[in-house]
């Protein structure tokens, strides 16, 4: 199975020489089996980048089949759905899944929210061309896509809760857990450490440096430190940290990664735009 990131920043895109190694888009991260069936999480506006290369196969001709999972409905995890070329073309077939959020409205309303014409020209999910299909998901549950098997479960982000995902294809787990946050650094939730059991890869939420966390508290998000605790005491083999903070530059995430590496007994990278992992 391979991943590739194509959108690791946290909250809001950004820009600037300062950001260009590890990337300004938001979250978007791209799984694709050896066979090649493909699965993507969240839309955010990383989304875009490979909706161009999408664009260059079968999605261009109206023939791609591309099923999305969502963590939750912020809007740097769907700021790229507007903007996501291979649904204007007659054919395509895009499954978005995800849970329905807190406030009770269901995930279609939601999403049709943001094309309403207070925010978008498309106005309205019927208008794209693809065939959408908005399926919801209940945290918890099994979910079974062409080429991957997915764990779902429901994680704390302040006030709410997003989803995190377990996915297995290959032979291989990749555990995404963003946009989390726990009731203390050491104590992980239960159903985090399920999900992220002897995974080969966690992808997991590190908003903040460790030292930057105190003044953060309660915001839904995670010091580096987390993932770490999770990875050990889960036994996963490699953690990457992700959902960058906006202003972390390139050299602020590098020393987040020495710092979290020395005190981690599992390898510790920061997720990077536009780079491959093979696991
Ligand atoms: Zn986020």
């Amino acid at each position: 199975m391979k991943i590739r990131f194509w959108g690791v920043r946290g909250s809001f895109a950004m820009s600037g020489r300062e950001f260009l190694r590890y990337g300004g888009n938001t979250t978007s991260v791209e799984l694709v089996t050896d066979a090649g069936k493909r699965l993507l999480i969240d839309l955010g506006t990383g989304a875009t980048e490979l909706a161009k290369e999408l664009m260059t196969g079968e999605f261009c001709k109206g023939q791609g089949a591309l099923p999305i999972l969502l963590s939750h409905t912020h809007l740097d995890h769907i700021q790229g759905l507007p903007f996501f070329s291979p649904f204007f073309i007659k054919g395509n077939q895009i499954r978005i899944l995800g849970a329905a959020p807190l406030s009770g409205i269901s995930l279609e309303a939601t999403l049709q929210n943001q094309l309403s014409p207070h925010y978008s020209p498309l106005n309205g999910l019927e208008n794209l061309a693809a065939g959408v299909k908005i399926e919801t998901i209940i945290p918890g549950t099994t979910v079974t896509l062409p080429g991957f098997e997915v764990l779902t479960g429901a994680v704390p982000h302040g006030s709410m809760w997003t989803t995190a995902y377990r996915i297995t294809a290959d032979g291989k787990t990749v555990t995404f857990l963003s946009d989390v946050e726990y009731p203390a650094i050491d104590e992980p939730i239960p159903a985090a450490l399920v999900l992220a059991h002897e995974a080969d890869l966690l992808i997991h939420d590190a908003m903040y440096a460790d030292d930057d966390y105190e003044r953060s508290k309660g915001w839904g998000h995670s010091p580096a430190r987390a993932g770490v605790v999770v990875a050990e005491r889960a036994g996963a083999k490699k953690l990457a940290l992700f959902h960058h903070n906006p202003d972390a530059t390139d050299d602020m995430i590098d020393a987040v990664v020495e710092r979290t590496a020395a005190r981690s007994a599992v390898p510790v990278i920061a997720a990077a735009e536009g780079n491959y992992l093979d696991i």
